[in-house]
């Protein structure tokens, strides 16, 4: 069932609601004046209980017949539990949760709702077990927090549940039996992991990503990057040994997805990888479990909600046969194309960053201009900057990401920078970075661990990549200017590729599934390769770290520089290499390293550097050093260009920044109602606040 299809049988269900509380429910609290005229009853004391037999249709499978009314609740007949919002969050909660906790929920409620009817002594009601009411709680309270819904009241385990020594009766035991018996016939091969294979609208793309954070909130933390142009967070997820903040020589990843709207399979792939990332460690996977305790992997499925709304949109339209005429019969594979690739300003967010690789080009000869660090000239504040791009930005200016990949569609193929032509004139031109080598290196690494990307005989979308095997240096393929990875590359320390997934831009459903095992060990790979090259720390002589000291590599233009406490990494292919650590105010250190050819983690290479009085050496490297450093510093555009800013600041729109400590909160959301909430107003039944958290 698709997304929509599930949202219009909510809605006819709930219309049924209305139709049943107007027309048949007799009303348990009167009006006033409406006792009198027998529409109700407000003194319900004398009424004896009776057992009935049970005709709930979403609690057949419970396994008794013959229930209680009035049940535990209070509520007298079928008609008035029909009525309810707590029947009416059972028949629901199994979409709302995306399936979690299915059926094992909806049957703890049920026995609440219509409990087991003991006939002798006197009718009454069996109560289920509160050990098992604890289970399911334990087991799917993060389901809800996912969602930002508080645990149901009338599964409150204390209240309405009874011990063993009671005589309880459990409600799952059948269930278990079951999923025994399942078990015991499942073969070693069977995806351990449960992801559902199907597209996610934004509002259940937040709902995975908060309840898999929520899942795994020891090794994982949701946060806002900022918002788009129609207010949507940018969501991301990290996972690492300690989440919410950056650690000493721990190297950080990002994966970014759908930053064209329309090209969603990115997007798909980033929200399986989250859950699965969660699912594998807390299933022990060794692999997984190392990857995520040395490393802090960012994921930002989608950058451009707004335009993955527009193109969602389209595709529906063209599988609808009554719009069918005006579409083209080739469906998924010509839809899709070009609307909501641009945010809702119409801006493609891989051509709105500063183009920094103009700037190089000209400035390249003059002897001492630095390649690393650039900044971001003032002109560009000037021009249209989408909330998006200024967001991610922001992003990675703020964490010390090393490596990264940005994924689209339309190709089968891996570019790497850079994406701007050396020659203004020349549109297909090899424009190689300094870090040319270790560039191929990352873009070998995710080509040749896909399904097909580097096979000679797969068919491309119409561009050939055969002789170099599904990697591409970007310009040499297309130039344009502004892109991301250029972006990344001149002015940060990252390293980004852009990986084109395929041919089609929204694939059918069905592909899905089998996107996600070409692609995964693709992935997994990937985020490993971070771990090559070197890392260390560049410290005083008192053993503190230093901040923003250069690592140079002697025939490599381009510097890194270190984070806050003085750690930096490296991407390095193997051999001998002469590494130099300088800073501003120190002694420049040398040393001379070799990495051999496979290295299943980093060279360390840690550097002391002495204090010295500083003096007006080198007068043409420090005069670009200190310039363009405090240029880099004064990045703050939306202080100083407000009219940019779509927000006021203190407003819920403010962009936020992710935490390098502090705490990444969700901010203003808090005010607004939960996207659920309408499931349950919309249709009149009496609003359900106590599934409000807060
Ligand atoms: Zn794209």
């Amino acid at each position: 069932m698709d997304t929509t299809e599930y949202k219009t049988v909510l809605a006819v269900f709930t219309l049924f609601n209305v139709l049943v509380i107007c027309w048949c429910a007799p009303q348990r609290f009167c009006e006033p004046g409406h006792e009198a005229l027998g529409r109700c009853n407000n003194s319900p004391a004398e009424e004896k209980p009776v057992c009935s037999e049970m005709n709930l249709g979403y609690c057949n499978d419970l396994d008794y017949s013959r229930t209680i009314f009035p049940n535990i609740l209070g509520q007298r007949s079928r008609h008035e539990v029909e009525s309810g919002a707590e029947y009416l969050l059972l028949s629901v909660v199994h979409g709302l949760l995306n399936g979690e906790c299915s059926p094992d929920i909806r049957l703890l409620g049920c026995s609440v709702l219509a409990p087991r009817c003991q006939d002798l002594p006197s009718p009454a009601p069996v109560k289920s077990c509160r050990s098992t009411c604890e289970a399911v709680r334990k087991g799917c309270g993060h389901a809800f927090e996912g969602i930002d819904m508080a645990w149901p009241y009338f599964l409150d385990c204390d209240r309405f549940f009874a011990s063993e020594q009671e005589g309880c009766h459990d409600p799952l035991a059948p269930l278990r039996a079951r999923q025994e018996v399942a078990f015991s016939n499942l073969s070693p091969d069977e995806p351990s992991t449960i992801i559902q294979f199907t597209y996610h609208s934004n509002a259940q793309m937040y709902s995975v990503l908060k309840r898999t954070a929520a899942k795994c909130s020891h090794i994982s933390k949701t946060y806002s990057i900022g918002r788009s142009t129609e207010g949507k967070d940018l969501l991301a997820i990290e996972f690492t040994d300690n989440p919410g903040g950056h650690e000493l020589l721990e190297p950080e990843i990002k994966l970014v997805g759908n930053m064209h709207g329309n090209e969603v399979l990115g997007r798909q792939l980033l929200l399986y990888l989250a859950q699965y990332l969660c699912s594998e460690y807390l299933l022990g996977n060794q692999r997984i479990q190392t990857l995520v305790n040395t490393t802090r992997v960012h994921i930002l499925p989608s950058m451009n909600p707004d335009g993955y709304e527009l193109a969602a949109a389209e595709v529906e339209a063209s599988n609808d046969p009554e719009q069918q005429p005006h579409y083209n019969q080739e469906g998924h594979e010509l839809n899709g194309w070009t609307v909501g690739r641009t945010n809702a300003q119409n801006l493609d967010l891989n051509r709105n960053f500063p183009d920094l690789t103009s700037i190089l080009y000209r400035n390249r000869r003059i002897k001492g201009f630095r390649t690393d660090h650039i900044p971001i000239p003032d002109s560009y504040w000037f021009g249209k900057v989408a909330s998006e791009t200024y967001a991610v930005m922001k992003w990675i200016r703020s964490v010390p990401f090393v490596q990264s990949a940005s994924l689209h569609g339309g190709e089968l193929v891996i570019s790497y920078p850079f994406d701007f032509s050396r020659h203004l004139h020349e549109e297909r031109m090899f424009s190689p970075t300094p870090d040319e080598q270790a560039f191929k290196q990352l873009a070998r690494t995710y080509a040749d661990s896909h399904a097909s990307m580097a096979d000679n005989n797969t068919e491309r979308c119409g561009a050939s990549f055969i002789r170099s095997g599904g990697i591409i240096n970007g310009a040499l393929w297309y130039s344009f200017p502004g892109g991301m990875s250029d972006f990344n590359y001149l002015h940060t320390n990252c390293l980004e590729i852009t990986v084109e997934l395929g041919c089609d831009k929204f694939p059918s459903e069905e592909e899905l599934y089998p996107e996600w095992l070409r692609n995964k060990e693709a992935l997994l790979s990937f985020m490993e390769s971070v771990h090559r090259g070197i890392k260390g720390v560049v410290k005083d002589e008192e053993g503190y770290g230093i901040k923003g000291a250069s690592i140079s590599v002697r025939g490599i233009r381009k510097d890194v520089t270190t984070a806050e406490d003085g750690d930096y990494w490296r991407l390095m292919n193997s051999g001998t290499h002469i590494i130099t650590a300088s800073a501003k105010g120190y002694s420049k250190v040398s040393k001379r390293i070799y990495l051999p050819a496979h290295m299943d983690k980093p060279g360390r290479v840690d550097f002391v550097l002495k204090k010295v009085p500083v003096q007006p050496v080198g007068p043409d490297y420090h005069l670009f050093l200190s310039s363009s450093l405090d240029t880099y510093d004064r990045f703050d555009p939306y202080n100083q260009f407000q009219r940019y800013g779509r927000a006021e600041p203190g407003e819920p729109g403010e962009p936020r920044e992710p935490g390098m400590g502090g705490e990444p909160g969700m901010g203003g959301e808090r005010q607004e109602k939960p996207w659920w909430w309408n499931y349950f107003t919309q249709a009149g039944v009496s609003a359900p606040t106590w599934l409000l958290r807060n």
